[in-house]
């Protein structure tokens, strides 16, 4: 081991250091320490709050003690990588399926770019302190990673349940290196939020039951990503216009104003995906979608869930102009595909159709 084994301090400086080097805009240490959260979970599980995430109920103890993990973690090195594109100027890239596709899934896999730099960084631990174990985690993982986020100082959890950094808003990811070293932790941060309320008054559904409390029952990013089959009648109408997941609330921080732009340019809208609109969504076949989708986060809400999603969009504004491409869909082999067209068609109604909007069905 170098002479940094024996200086702590400096080894964890070391390790920031590396991460930044490895691309992540921030990095921060938590020790490996049991879940101060656990009645909050456990109450949040009671409620049915994770609606149908069942993975999420399962085996809750692993969840809060990150220390029985492997490799035997001492310490975990919590990384931030910045995501917002920056500047909209009041339009949006491309086609009109983006406005409605949270940010963070708009790039590249996020769990590829950030599992490559946690590789990265592991190999450059291995380097400078030979024998440390390490292991990354990249959302997939069972880890509270807010929490422990929250304990390396990255941000504090707000209203809206997500971590929020008084300078770097919460347009961020989060990624982990458990190890087995024992690094110096970083201290937590004050309370972001105060009296502010406006993400709960933002968020359309109420899902948002309650400070620091996420329904997911109400989410319009769970409908849209997790739920699988047919989007129940009474959910549709408050899915906004969303294709896959949901900004609303995250808009609404003060915080947030002017987010730092992503860094790292895998993250943004891939000219390929930029021209696809909601009609050319529904009209995708599986060997296009398998093409455009591989490498996008989106992947995850798979074909179904996402055309299903583009029927109950194009529903949402009522435009005749979708009418040709609901009606395609109304063949469509999945019936959750089918029954939103279907819903989306009742929405328009049977008026004359309108020019198709700009860059409609320009993907082919
Ligand atoms: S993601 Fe959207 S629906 Fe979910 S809590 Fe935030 S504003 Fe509400
Ligand atoms: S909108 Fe206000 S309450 Fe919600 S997370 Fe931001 S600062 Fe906190």
């Amino acid at each position: 081991m170098t002479d940094l084994a024996g200086d702590r301090s400096a080894l964890t400086e070391r390790i920031k250091e590396l991460a930044r080097a490895a691309g992540f805009d921030r990095a921060g240490v938590a020790a490996a320490a049991p879940s101060g959260q656990e009645e909050a979970l456990r109450a949040w599980l009671r409620r049915g709050d994770h609606a149908g995430m069942s993975w999420l109920a399962r085996d809750p103890e692993r969840r809060l003690r990150p220390a029985d993990l492997p490799p035997g973690a001492v310490s975990i090195v919590v990384v931030a990588l910045d995501y917002h594109p920056g500047p909209e100027r009041g339009g949006e890239p491309g086609g009109d399926l983006w406005p409605r596709v949270a940010r963070y899934a708009r790039g590249e896999d996020y769990h590829e770019v950030m599992g490559e730099g946690l590789r990265r960084l592991a190999a450059e631990v291995a380097r400078i302190a030979p024998g440390a174990r390490t292991r990354p985690y990249v959302d997939t993982g069972p880890l509270l990673e807010r929490e422990i986020a929250a304990r390396a100082g990255l941000g504090a959890v707000g209203k809206h349940t997500l971590l929020l950094h008084p300078e770097h808003g919460s347009w961020f990811l989060l990624g982990e290196l458990l190890t087995d070293l024992d690094l110096v932790p970083d201290e937590p941060l004050a309370d972001p939020c105060g009296s502010c309320t406006r993400c709960l008054a933002a968020c359309p559904t109420g899902a948002l039951a309650a400070p620091y409390r996420l329904d997911a029952r109400r989410c319009i990013s769970y409908w849209t990503i997790e739920h699988r089959g047919p989007v129940p009648a009474e959910v549709r109408p408050g899915l906004g216009g969303w294709v896959f997941g949901c900004d609303l609330c995250q808009e609404a921080c003060p915080w947030n104003r002017e987010p730092t732009p992503a860094s790292e340019p895998r993250l943004g809208l891939p000219p390929e995906r930029a021209a696809l609109d909601l009609a050319g969504l529904l009209a995708l076949d599986r060997d296009r979608y398998v093409d455009l989708f591989r490498r996008s986060p989106m992947k995850r809400a798979k074909l179904e869930g996402l055309q299903r999603n583009a029927a109950l969009a194009a529903g949402d504004r009522a435009d005749p102009a979708y009418r040709p491409a609901l009606a395609g869909a109304l063949r469509n082999p999945s019936p959750a595909v089918r029954e939103a067209a279907a819903w989306a068609l009742s929405r328009i109604g049977g008026g004359p159709a309108r020019d198709r909007p700009a860059g409609a069905g320009s993907e082919e």
